[in-house]
């Protein structure tokens, strides 16, 4: 048996947790927020609850097999979630892949001939991934591995751009539309894996991201660990080269092994009580690391019912394209970026009216954006941060109105976070959402695909996303697998 600090209650830290509590470990579980969950997390306001951080989930196949092994899955709602994606051109809710090539062919027959030279080339990329996706023999999974070798050697270096590019004139909508499925110039090896998991494998949860984690964390303590929340771990304390404790001011709990279920920079640029245990040259890289974008999400309760929104959203989660030509999220002096941008619309009422009160719906719009936007949100003065928080968050309801028109007079209740607020709670770097960056020209890792949960320090691992170059809910839960058999479980 030994003494295990976990820092951070996100998937990650709680799928360790549970897992080593299971093998007979002293596990404590350190939060600095008042309730577990950190990405995986939601909260009330007004009797409308709110997704805090992630609204859906993929690599089903996976998580659904790690929660019964846990022994929670019966008590969390996994629930498909299906999607809407509109636009001037198209408007449709792809049921499979096919669907999804159709409403393009549709929608641009002029682009017939570039449209057949894309898909041929992300059709090898679908069929390589799906049997890793979707249920499938362990010969079609090892067909696919064979595939994908080539696909990652032919792509790892490219970004979505530049590969959209060989297919669609710069600045046209399909160019736009594709180049922009997941992060800005995400790796091209991407795009497969993006359209399936969208299509096939989009999940939620019904009761909302906080009944997962509660469901963990219950688990976690019926097992025996303990969950401290509140509690701000501010120093890896370390001992000839190994961790072996950490503190909160003057509290200090020894502990045989440290799982770092939390930011990286912060784990080694602020926790680590001795920066000499790292080389010069990695703090140097750690520091200037790119990371994940952010996302703006504003919270509305509605004074309309959920079958109205229904009329009008015909689904709880719609994307609204509308990218203009010069919108660039690297562009952190445009003022006007939030009235150019694309927004999600998510319903959470409408996949469960539990989560608005009787008789009226929610509605969460979220947009990718820069930690970095006008000076980082107003250069730390209050008012002006208030200021800019305050115009994009009417900039993407004025979009919003778009698709539901006089949403503005249906608001009883508003509130935004911005990538600041996300970082303040979780103390992810610039409130990234997925870790590193996913450009490959900015990449962290050598190995974009591996699963670095070793550090230079001894008996201290990663046990979070950033263990991951794209984190996620995947790259969290396979971190916490590996550590936990670092650690012995
Ligand atoms: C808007 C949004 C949409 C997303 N969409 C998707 C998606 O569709 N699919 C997908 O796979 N992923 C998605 N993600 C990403 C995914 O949610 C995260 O990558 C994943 O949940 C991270 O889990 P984690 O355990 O690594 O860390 P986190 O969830 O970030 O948890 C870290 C926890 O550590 C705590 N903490 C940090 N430092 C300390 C400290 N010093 N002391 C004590 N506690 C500390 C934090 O408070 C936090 O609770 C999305 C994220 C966001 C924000």
């Amino acid at each position: 048996m030994k003494r295990v600090a976990i820092i951070g209650s996100g998937l990650g830290g709680l799928v360790a947790g549970n897992l080593l509590a299971k093998k007979g470990h002293k596990v404590t579980i350190f939060e600095s927020h008042s309730a577990p969950g950190g990405y995986t997390a939601g909260f009330w306001r007004q009797g409308y609850y709110f997704e805090s951080g992630t609204f859906s989930l993929e690599y089903s196949d996976m998580v659904f097999s790690l929660m019964k092994k846990i022994g929670v899955f019966d008590k969390v709602e996994f629930v498909r979630q299906k999607s809407r994606l509109v636009s001037a051109d198209f408007d449709g809710s792809p049921e499979n892949y096919a669907d999804l090539k159709k409403m393009f062919y549709d929608a641009y027959p002029a682009e017939k001939a570039r449209l057949d030279k894309y898909f041929a080339e992300v059709d090898k990329m679908v069929g390589a991934l799906e049997p890793f996706l979707l249920k499938s023999s362990i010969w079609a999974k090892l067909a696919g591995g064979v595939k994908m070798a080539g696909l990652y050697k032919k792509y790892q270096h490219m970004t979505m751009s530049r590969f959209i590019g060989q297919y669609f004139e710069k600045d046209s909508n399909l160019y736009r539309f594709w180049s922009r499925i997941v992060y800005p110039d995400t790796a091209a090896l991407m795009v497969g894996g993006a359209i399936i998991s969208f299509i096939n494998d989009y999940w939620t949860v019904k009761g909302g991201m906080q009944s997962w984690a509660d469901a963990l964390t219950d688990n976690f303590r019926a097992l025996g660990g303990e969950l401290k929340l509140n509690t701000y771990i501010d120093k890896i304390i370390t001992e000839k080269g190994k961790a072996t404790g950490v503190a909160h001011g003057q509290e200090v709990w020894p502990v045989d092994e440290v799982i770092a279920a939390c930011d990286y920079k912060e784990t080694f640029l602020k926790l680590l009580d001795d920066q000499c245990l790292l080389p010069l040259a990695a703090t140097d890289k750690i520091r200037k690391a790119a990371v994940s974008e952010g996302f703006m999400v504003v919270y509305l309760g509605l004074k309309m019912n959920n079958d109205e929104l229904r009329k009008i959203m015909k689904l709880p989660h719609v994307t609204l394209f509308d990218e203009q030509p010069d919108c660039d999220i690297y562009n952190n002096c445009d003022e006007h970026f939030f009235e150019k941008n694309s927004i999600g619309l998510y319903s959470l009422s409408l996949l469960n009216p539990k989560l608005a009160p009787n008789g009226k719906s929610s509605l969460m719009l979220a947009a990718m954006a820069s930690a970095s936007w006008m000076d980082n949100w107003g250069g730390g003065d209050k008012q002006k941060y208030k200021e800019l928080k305050e115009r994009a968050k009417n900039d993407m309801i004025a979009k919003a109105e778009n698709l539901i028109p006089g949403l503005r007079n249906l608001i009883e209740y508003e509130d935004a976070a911005t990538p600041l607020t996300y970082e303040r709670f979780t103390h992810n770097t610039g409130g990234a959402t997925s870790a590193w960056s996913w450009n490959p020209e900015k990449r962290f890792y050598d190995n974009m695909m591996g699963n670095h949960v070793d550090t230079p320090v001894k008996n201290l691992y990663i046990g979070s996303c950033w263990a991951a170059e794209m984190g996620g809910v995947p790259g969290a839960i396979a971190a916490a697998l590996k550590t936990v058999k670092r650690v012995g479980g």
